[in-house]
This record gives structure tokens, sequence and C-alpha cells, in this order.
């Protein structure tokens, strides 16, 4: 049996493998397994820290069943198939003259896995991946399709978006996109408190704008991306410039960085404050898919927390009164995101405005204790973990801060009574 590790090493199983090449293969070989009573579970990039996308049953791999099948440039509209790649999304669109309206800090995902588990980036005025759905096919737990939107099966439509691969098995996936745009990206160093004594100004004056703080320190990197009008001149990042900041001194340096703090963490507050000095603005502008993806080659561990918008100040200086109290050293920035409030019943933005928290730590470094304090503080404010990133949390707790959850765990038993697509995680946060 072929042995699959996800991207961060925090899961690993022997497990077997099937890879349909179309939607009806997919259905027969879900109708199949359910039939043997083996359970079944689609896995995407394998980007997900949790053990999600994990399975004592059936992995389906979906990368055969990739690629565009529909792209409409009046009206935005794209159908592509389930395991294709946000990168290979992004591109093929481009060339079509077309953008995803907003995307994370990678670009490696599958459309699939990305809105399944809510992945998101930054900009109060924009949702989740999942927010730009329109439509989804899915193969149910006997081999069925079923297709929803805001008008056919709306119910299923507003569960299945961020789903976790609990529903279903997604075929297709139609995304609203929009005319291919540019972003002016600046970034640049800046105090902590500048920063958020300027928040409101930041969050709602920029398309997107994120920024990550330097634990042990009072320094923080500012980006903010905006849309430029169409016909602007790119000016992406020089080559030297892009190998510098982003391949030399973002992942090598970095690694090293990390593999000597991790034998004397003693040294994290001290390369914490170089880094933060090192930092100098940079401006360029580029395809806007560019600009919101980076590469990460550093291994690390992450939790995230989304909050309502106004209290993300009191959680960061929670959490630095914490580490200050622990001794705790951490050598990765914190970084905080924002994003609108939407209706999907398990997005991590459901009902209000948001800001994103996320904290990371080195993959050989221990990280449970500097997480399960920030989940302690998250709590106190409604947080919600991102349903790919560790946490903690169970069933009885997520309860609590999602008002719908009852009626997406009411639909997965409607759809999915027999838990085809059931693992432990599921059982954890969903219930049994
Ligand atoms: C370096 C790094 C950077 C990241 N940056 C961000 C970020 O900026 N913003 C953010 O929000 N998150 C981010 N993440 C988290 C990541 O986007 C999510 O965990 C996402 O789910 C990973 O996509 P994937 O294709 O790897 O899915 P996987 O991890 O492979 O799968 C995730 C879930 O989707 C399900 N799934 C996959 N395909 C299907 C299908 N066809 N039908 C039904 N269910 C399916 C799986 O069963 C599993 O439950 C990052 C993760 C890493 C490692």
């Amino acid at each position: 049996m072929p042995r699959w590790t996800n991207w961060s090493g925090t899961v690993s199983i022997d497990v077997p493998v099937a890879a349909p090449a179309t939607v009806s293969e997919l259905s027969r070989v879900v109708a199949d397994a359910a039939e043997r009573g083996q359970r079944v579970k689609p896995i995407g990039a394998g980007h997900s820290f949790t053990s999600i996308g994990a399975t004592d049953g059936l992995q389906l791999r979906l990368d055969r069943m990739a690629g565009i099948v529909q792209a409409d440039r009046n009206t935005g509209l794209v159908t592509v198939l389930a395991g294709t790649k946000l990168h290979a999304l992004n591109e093929t669109l481009w060339d079509v003259g077309l953008s995803m309206t907003n995307l994370g800090d990678i670009d490696v995902q599958t459309i699939s896995g990305a809105i399944s588990t809510g992945t998101h980036g930054t900009g109060l005025k924009f949702g989740g991946i999942a927010t730009q759905v329109r439509a989804l096919d899915l193969v149910l737990a006997d081999g069925s399709p079923l297709h929803c939107s805001a008008d056919e099966n709306p119910e299923v439509f507003a569960a299945a978006r961020v789903g976790l691969g609990a529903l279903g098995v997604i075929a297709t996936v139609t995304l609203q996109c929009e005319p291919a745009y540019a972003l002016a990206a600046a970034e640049a160093p800046a105090s902590l408190d500048e920063v958020l004594d300027e928040l409101d100004e930041n969050v709602v004056g920029n398309d997107h704008f994120e920024f990550y703080w330097f634990p042990h320190t009072r320094r923080v990197l500012t980006k903010r991306n905006n849309r430029v009008l169409p016909g602007t001149e790119l000016r992406p990042v020089g080559r030297f410039r892009h190998w510098l900041d982003d391949d030399l001194l973002a992942n090598r340096v970095f690694d090293r960085v990390n593999r000597i703090t991790t034998r004397r963490p003693g040294l994290i507050p001290r390369a914490n404050a170089l880094a933060a000095r090192l930092l100098s603005p940079r401006d360029f502008v580029d395809r806007s898919h560019r600009v919101f993806a980076s590469v990460r080659t550093v291994r690390f561990r992450e939790m995230e927390y989304a909050v309502p918008r106004a209290v993300v100040p009191q959680v960061l200086a929670e959490i630095e009164t914490y580490l200050a109290r622990s001794g705790e050293q951490v050598g990765f920035p914190v970084e905080v995101r924002f994003a609108a409030a939407d209706d999907i019943w398990l997005s991590t933005a459901n009902g209000r405005e948001t800001g994103y928290l996320a904290v990371h730590q080195y993959h050989r470094r221990e990280h449970e204790s500097y997480f399960r304090a920030v989940e302690d503080i998250a709590k106190d404010y409604g947080g919600r973990p991102h349903w790919g990133k560790l946490h903690y949390r169970d069933a009885a707790a997520l309860r609590e801060v999602y008002p719908q959850f009852d009626e997406f765990v009411a639909l997965r038993d409607k759809l999915d009574p027999q838990r085809v697509f059931g693992n432990e995680y599921l059982t954890r946060v969903l219930g049994g």
C-alpha cells in the first residue's frame, strides 16, 4: 500500500488509492466502496495540517480530474474539475482574460481542497475562496450525482461550499471570476503600535491588507495590495530581488535560522529583532494571482483562529502577554488577515466581519503548548479554528460558535448516514 504524508508531516498513513479519470468513474468507485462497507476520502494537495483528509478506507486522488471544463469570459463563470490546482487554474484564467477575486498566500492547493476547509486570503470587501463558488456537482455516498447552487438544492449549496469533505465528493466547481486584473503591492516594515492605531483605515482603505507581527519585538511587516486600472503597466519584482527576498531570505536563510534556534531557542528574540530590522520596503505591480501567492519551502505547523474583526488588537495583546509570561520562544511571525462576512454554514467568516490570526511553529519544534494557549485566548472571543489547520476543539465546542452547526450535522445525516466519508477528524469536529 502506498504511504501518504501531508505537507507538514503531521499525518502519515498507508492507504489504498483510486484515481478515477472521469465523473462516471468517480461515481462507480464511490458506489463500489460504499457497497463493500469501505470508507472513502478524496484528497487534494495534502496541504491541510489537520487529519481532515486522512482515511482508514480508500483514498481518492483526483489529479486525473483536473482542468477547465468551461469558461465564459462574458459572465465570468468558469467550471473546473475537482482536482484542478490553483496555480494551473490562475494561469489559464489569465490567458482567457479572467482572474479569481481573492486568493490565499499559496497556490498549490486544489480548488476542492481549498474550498472544503474554508481557505481564504485577506481583504474586508472579499470573502474566502468558497464565496466565489456558484455551483457544485457532487457525488454522494451511494455514487449518485447531485447538482447544487443558490437555486437548486440551496441547503446543500449553503453547506457544501465549506463541506469539510463530509457531504460528498466534489466533481466540478463553478466559480464566479472577474475580468483579469493586476495588483499594486506595497510591502513595508512598521511598528505594531502604528499599525494597530490605524488598523481600521488600513483594513477599510486597502483592497487587501495584512500584517505579520514578529513575536518578542514590536515590529511588523505590512502588505497592502490594491487593484490598479486596466492597462496599467506591470512592474514585477526583479529576478534578483525575487530570489533574494522570496527564496533566499524567506525560505533558505529562514530555514537555517530555524535550525539554529531549534537548538538554541534563547536566540529567537534577537533573531526576530534582526529579521524585523532587515526588512526593507518593496513595491511592484503584477498579475493578481502572482501577487497573492508566495512559495513556502520551510516546513512548519500552523493554527489559525477567526475572530470578530474588532477584537484583533485585544487578541494580539493577549498573545503577547502570554509569550512574555510563559517564556515561550516563537521564531515565526503571527499573520493577521481580514475578510467580509458570508453566509456559508461552516465558513469561519459566517455572519461576521472577520479578523484571522495565524500562529506558526517550525516543524522540528514542539507547537502544542503555544497553540493551546492561543486557542484558549481566541475561545474567549468567539474564535473559530480554520478547518485545515491544527486545533483542539470538538463538536460540542464548535456548535457554540456556528449558528447553523446543527443544520450541517442534520444534512450530513441525510446525505451520508453510513459515514462513507467519515474519518476520526470529522467524528471529533462534527460528532459521530
Ligand atoms: C504552506 C501553506 C500555506 C497555506 N496558506 C493558506 C492561506 O493563505 N489561507 C488559508 O485559508 N489556508 C491556507 N493553508 C491551508 C490550506 O489552504 C488548506 O488546508 C487546504 O484545504 C489545502 O488544500 P488541499 O488541496 O491541499 O486539500 P487537502 O488538505 O488535500 O484536503 C482538505 C480537505 O478537502 C477535502 N477534499 C479534497 N478534495 C475534495 C473533493 N473533490 N471533494 C470533497 N472534498 C474534498 C479532503 O477530503 C479534506 O477533507 C495553507 C497551508 C499550507 C501548508
